[in-house]
This record gives C-alpha cells, structure tokens and sequence, in this order.
C-alpha cells in the first residue's frame, strides 16, 4: 500500500512533468474506484492548466483555476506519466489526456479514488476527506508540542496514536516503527503518559524517517510516476521493521516483534524503555 512517502515521490514527479500543461481531456474507462467516479470530473478541469500538484496526506491534489482533483491510490493505485499513450492494459481506469502526454491510472483492486472538488464550493482543505487530518510531519507546523497536546488524557498505545492519523497524518505501519526506535520510545506504552521532551525527540525522529524514505524512493523515479511494487525502503534500511530475532543496532539485542491491532510492530526491549 502506497505511504505517505511514496504519494510524496510521486506528487515531486507530477509537479516535474505536469506543472503548467493543460488537460485536454478525461477517459473513464471504469468508473467504478471506491466511491464511482461523478460526471463533474470529466468537466471541471477541462481546457484548465494544471497550476500546483499539493499533496494532504496520503491525498494528491492537482489543483487547477477551476478546482481540484483529489486522488488516493487506495491499497493498488498508480498513475504513470507516457508522453505516447500507447496500449491500454486491464486495469488502466482513467486516462488525464494533456498536452505533454498522459498520465494514466491503474489500480487492480480498485480502491483508489478519483474526486473533483470545484472551486466555487470553497477552499479544497475543507472538503470532508480532508478537514479531519492531523497536522503534515514535514511541515513547519509539526513538533513536538503538536503531538503532547493531541495526546493528553489518552490511553491507546502511542502507536495507534499516530496510526490514527488526527494528531499527524501519514505515520503508517513501517515508520511509526522505525520512529519510534529512533526516539527511544516502547511501541507500547499509553500516548498520554509520554512527555514533552520524548515527543520532540519523537517529532524529529518522523521527520527524519520519512525525509531518508522519500530521497531514497526519489533517486530511483524518472518519467514513470508509479508506486507499483512494494517500497524498497523497509527491506533495504528499517532498523527495526521486519528484523525480528536479529541483533538492535545499537544495543546487540534480540530485536522483538508483537501485533497490536492486528498490525506488526517491531522494537527493541533495551533501548525503547
Ligand atoms: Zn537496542
């Protein structure tokens, strides 16, 4: 599933290939993504150029003059940019014909979804899917404080804290991992009971890992604006992150492993205290 890394790579990409070009046309070919895709899409940013390409959580906006596009690539979703169209494959839902080229979407599961919001109808940030989000880890409104004051009075394990999305968005499975080992925080331990201090460290360590994911991810992108495969990120990097049984890296202790909600989470007993 696409995290907020690979949605961040593949905005940077769109932004490179696509900033200033005009849309010519929309091609559903299925309309039928997690929520059916509204007639308005193929209208709204029609004959419009495309002005920024932002990105809010896992959410893309192509923000046009006349609105925006609101894409999620769901759990299978990817948008490729082909200066020459070429054949279209099973899965290629939707085609956004420009001048420069197409940029085509495929999602074999289909739980993407493709949403135009116009502009008449207000900011794009106050749109429902976007209103409730926590503040962005890579903007300068995130720290620590940010975090200390979301989680007063709560009980849930600090990781599902930052699952959850409404104090920061975008910390999935894998990185709230790897942050957490890097702030010296137990995976377990209740979100209101940690302390300023340790939540600026923590704020630093996402910030950190995201940043290191994206430039690894970016080195490998050209005009192929994907994120089909898995991330190479965890496998290659994680220090803690699918490494059970193997040795910390900076204590020599058995890095251990437990489920929580369902989801693995790695850590390791010695130094995440
Ligand atoms: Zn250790």
């Amino acid at each position: 599933m696409p995290e907020l890394p690979e949605v961040e790579i593949v905005r940077r990409g769109l932004q490179r290939s696509l900033q200033g070009d005009t849309l010519r046309r929309v091609d559903v070919r299925e309309p039928r993504l997690r929520w059916p895709i509204a007639d308005d899409l193929a209208v709204g940013p029609r004959d419009r150029a495309l002005v920024d390409v932002a990105r809010r959580g896992k959410y893309l906006l192509l923000d046009f003059s006349s609105g925006s596009l609101l894409v999620h690539l769901g759990m299978s979703g990817s948008l490729r940019f082909l200066p020459e169209p070429g054949a279209v494959g099973r899965h290629d839902h939707v085609d956004l014909v420009f001048d420069r080229g197409t940029l085509r979407y495929n999602d074999p599961r289909r739980f993407g979804s493709m949403i135009w919001h116009d502009a008449a109808r207000g900011p794009v940030d106050a749109h429902p899917l976007l209103a409730g989000l926590g503040v962005e880890p890579l903007s300068p409104r995130f720290d620590g404080d940010v975090l200390f004051a979301a989680s007063r009075g709560r009980t849930v394990s600090i990781k599902q804290f930052l699952l959850a999305g409404g104090a920061v968005v975008g910390v999935g499975n894998i990185y709230a991992s790897e942050s957490l080992f890097r702030a010296g925080i137990r995976p377990t331990v209740a979100a209101g009971r940690v302390s300023r201090p340790r939540y600026h460290a923590l704020a630093e360590a996402i910030r950190l890992t995201l940043t290191m994911a994206i430039e690894r991810g970016g080195t490998t992108l050209r005009n192929y604006v994907s994120t089909e495969g898995e991330p190479g990120y965890a496998q290659v990097d994680a220090v803690v992150y699918g490494r059970a049984g193997q040795p910390c890296r900076r204590c020599d202790a058995p890095i251990r492993a437990i489920r929580q909600q369902g989801r693995m989470t790695y850590y390791c007993p010695r130094c995440q205290a």
